[in-house]
């Protein structure tokens, strides 16, 4: 076969271990799973109601239009219906972003550490591509720019960046945004912005004025906990979005998830309430890291990325072995690190207590 050249290098996406794996691994009853980012409260129990009480014409092929979730979101956030893009999560729009915008003529720009999808297909589309290194978690935006050529068609910017947490803030994102070129995309992917408290942070929809170069990116897949549906959208210009369109599938979103996220949307509620309870677990993961000397990114996200006394990979076994699935840093470039999902009160709790016994072992 003439596969890529490309391919070569790369291996398929390897899943993390489930929780009935663990259990059989280990011998436990109870294993809780903190290594995806997933919504420890579920989704808003209008969605529940919905799936178990309404019935659809099944064979009949998914809105491909989406037209009433289009509605519905051009309306929450005051933008023309054109200027919305569904993906089969925004996992979906990464690549469709990659299969527009990059071949082996262009350069693209992407922070490192942050979502390995970015490089991944990059890479697939033969790109060359740099990783400009985070200082203390935060994009160096300056470095950015001094990256850009004039190849450079994507920059990537992870914001808050997955997996430190840090909220890059908005004034230097504004005065990184006047200083790229116009004829780049910019991608701003939001995946947990709904988690973000501080007070001081612009929402980059309403920048989409003063930058139509600008993609934002957001989700049904943490905060709306609705990951096993797989949705997430783009805002950008209409311009961008007529682009982004012709290399899309025609019924990309199947049509449970489109109904479901229409529902999930009626209730901002929940996710008031998902925001406000992450918002104080979160500070008990600074509390607990601040008591005992370790290092812990700032985060405005529902994970913390914390130090741990000994090698990732042996103190995520430790974990794992408690009941606890969090995610090792070497696999995501942050050796020394754990990062961990931030669960309910309960399940936090036993976390602390887990860890507790990971610094005993050490000594400290
Ligand atoms: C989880 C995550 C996504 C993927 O979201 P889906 O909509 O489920 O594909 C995208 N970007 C970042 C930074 C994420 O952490």
């Amino acid at each position: 076969m003439k596969w890529k050249e490309a391919l070569k290098e790369m291996k398929p996406y390897k899943p993390g271990r489930s929780i009935e794996e663990v259990k059989d691994l280990y011998n436990l009853k109870e294993v809780v799973k903190l290594a995806s980012n997933e919504n420890p409260y579920g989704c808003a129990s209008s969605v529940t109601e919905f799936l178990t009480s309404s019935s659809m014409p099944f064979q009949i092929y998914p809105d491909g239009h989406a037209t009433n979730l289009r509605s519905k979101l051009a309306i929450k956030h005051s933008v023309d219906e054109a200027s919305i893009l569904f993906g089969n999560g925004s996992d979906e729009i990464i690549s469709l972003i990659s299969r527009a915008l990059l071949d082996d003529n262009t350069h693209t720009i992407m922070p490192a550490p942050t979502f390995p999808q970015y490089a991944h297909n990059a890479k697939i589309e033969g790109a060359d591509f740099i990783e400009i290194p985070l200082v203390d978690g935060l994009h160096d935006l300056n470095a950015f720019l001094s990256a850009v050529n004039e190849r450079t068609a994507v920059i990537w910017i992870c914001n808050p960046n997955n997996p430190t947490g840090n909220l890059i803030p908005s004034e230097e994102l504004i005065e990184f945004l006047s200083k790229v070129p116009e004829n780049i995309l910019v991608v701003l992917d939001e995946a947990y912005f709904e988690y973000v408290t501080d007070p001081h942070h612009t929402d980059s929809i309403r920048l989409l004025d003063q930058f139509p170069n600008i993609l934002v990116l957001r989700t049904f897949s943490k905060a709306y906990g609705l990951a096993a549906f797989r949705l997430g959208y783009a805002i950008g210009s209409p311009a961008i979005i007529t682009e982004l369109n012709k290399v899309r599938n025609p019924f990309n979103n199947n049509s449970l998830a489109l109904a479901v996220a229409n529902v999930a949307l009626e209730d901002d509620g929940f996710i008031e309430e998902c925001r406000q309870k992450n918002q104080v677990q979160r500070e008990r993961y600074m509390a607990y890291a601040s008591l005992n000397g370790l290092h812990v990114y700032d985060s405005q996200t529902n994970f913390v990325l914390m130090e741990v006394p000994m090698d990732a990979d042996e103190a995520s076994e430790f974990l794992l072995k408690k009941g606890f699935i969090v995610r090792s840093g070497n696999a995501l470039g942050t050796p020394m690190h754990v990062r961990i999902t931030i669960g309910t009160e309960e399940q936090n709790t036993g976390v602390f207590h887990a860890f507790d016994l990971l610094l005993k072992e050490k000594g400290r």
